[in-house]
């Protein structure tokens, strides 16, 4: 595929960084491929396809209800819409206009973060007005349970890495909550892998980025109770329409999730097997050290750490990080601890040839510090 770079002049990407939405997050396996095609090659009643599909992913899952929508942020907007619309036909169709009384969002005060764009914008996009319960290092069921008045409309959950983790209530907790105060629980659960696990824990509806863990084309999934996601889909005649899946998303999302939940996922071991030799590359740099390290919330899934003696490389470490993703190939790591001498690979979405071509990047940068 080498033409779309040349045609368009761009710069080709190795992604160690894991899935980055700003790189294009995943690479959907053929299958999903195909199945986008043929959505594009044929008419629907686009009602019965959302609905079949629907019915199809809901049954895989064994939760109630489930609908595809073009985004993980589409999904966040509709749901909030979903609990504020409800059945009312006049609120569908005049939804920014109308002053909703109990249209507040209540959603834990570190849960309030930034992904790429912020969850107070598509709480206002579904005519929602956010409410932060406890503070930026804790809440607690009794601090999110304060914030309710009769103006709430629903409890939001953001299950992410983003988020504080420390003194946070947990899912089930919240659940607990919306139960006694009889309102819906709305988690975003975007990048999350499990897709049943909140459901199951009583949230009534959940929300997934579809090209994230999911590895579909750009687009999202909305799941959980059956008369919340019937409130969902009605949002397609609302403030949905702006942000519409078309049929390729939604059979696309469809064949996804159905090889996400068979396929074998590559182990932490096979990762480890293709980055050994990775390591042990780096590792003959002077001034480099590269190991293995495991996933910090647990997952199967291990990473190149990568640590830089900067007095000997001469070089910042962030500067280096720059660097390369300035050559041939766009590099991209994981540098959240670059200020202290630390990147990490994430090996998913690269080959081996690409991981040589990394080692080989790294080893030039650093040796034109040396004779410089
Ligand atoms: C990625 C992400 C989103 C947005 O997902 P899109 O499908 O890109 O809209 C929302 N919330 C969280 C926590 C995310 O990580």
């Amino acid at each position: 595929m080498s033409s779309i770079y040349e045609k368009y002049q761009l710069k080709q990407v190795i992604n160690a960084s894991g899935r980055m939405t700003a790189l294009g997050v995943s690479t959907p396996r053929p299958e999903v491929a195909e199945a986008v095609l043929s959505g594009m090659n044929h008419y629907f009643e686009m009602k019965d396809l959302v609905n079949k599909t629907g019915d199809y992913i809901a049954k895989l899952l064994e939760v109630e209800g489930a609908t595809v929508v073009a985004c993980a942020s589409a999904g966040i907007a509709q749901s909030v819409a979903a609990v504020l619309v409800r059945d009312s036909d006049w609120l569908l169709e005049n939804l920014h206009t109308t002053a909703i009384e109990n249209n507040e969002i209540v959603l834990p005060k570190g849960h309030n973060v930034n992904f790429g764009a912020p969850v107070g914008t598509m709480v206002a996009l579904g005519g929602g007005k956010l409410v932060e319960a406890g503070y930026a290092n804790e809440c607690s069921s009794a601090q999110l349970a304060a914030a309710i008045t009769p103006r709430t409309a629903a409890l939001l959950y953001i299950k992410s890495h983003h988020c504080v983790q420390k003194s946070m209530l947990s899912v089930e907790q919240a659940v607990a909550v919306a139960r006694q105060h009889n309102l819906p629980l709305i988690v975003d659960a975007a990048a999350e892998e499990d897709l049943q696990c909140y459901y199951r824990a009583g949230a009534d509806l959940v929300i997934y980025s579809g090209a994230k863990a999911i590895e579909g084309p750009t687009s999202g999934l909305v799941l959980g109770k059956r008369q919340y996601v019937e409130w969902v889909k009605r949002q397609s005649a609302g403030i949905g329409r702006a942000m519409k899946v078309g049929k390729e998303g939604i059979l696309g999302l469809t064949c996804a999730i159905e090889h996400y939940l068979s396929a074998a996922k590559e182990s932490g071991a096979e990762m480890v097997e293709k980055m050994t030799p990775f390591i042990a590359e780096l590792n003959t740099l002077t001034g480099v050290s590269a190991r293995v390290v495991w996933d910090s919330a647990g997952r199967d899934i291990a990473r190149s750490e990568i640590k830089f003696d900067e007095a000997v490389t001469g070089i910042a470490t962030g500067a280096l990080v720059d660097a390369l993703r300035q050559g041939e190939y766009a590099i991209y790591f994981r540098g959240y601890k670059a200020n202290e001498g630390i990147i990490e690979a994430d090996v998913r979405s690269v080959t081996a040839e690409q991981l040589a071509i990394v080692a080989s990047r790294i080893a030039e940068e650093l040796n034109k510090e040396q004779v410089a």
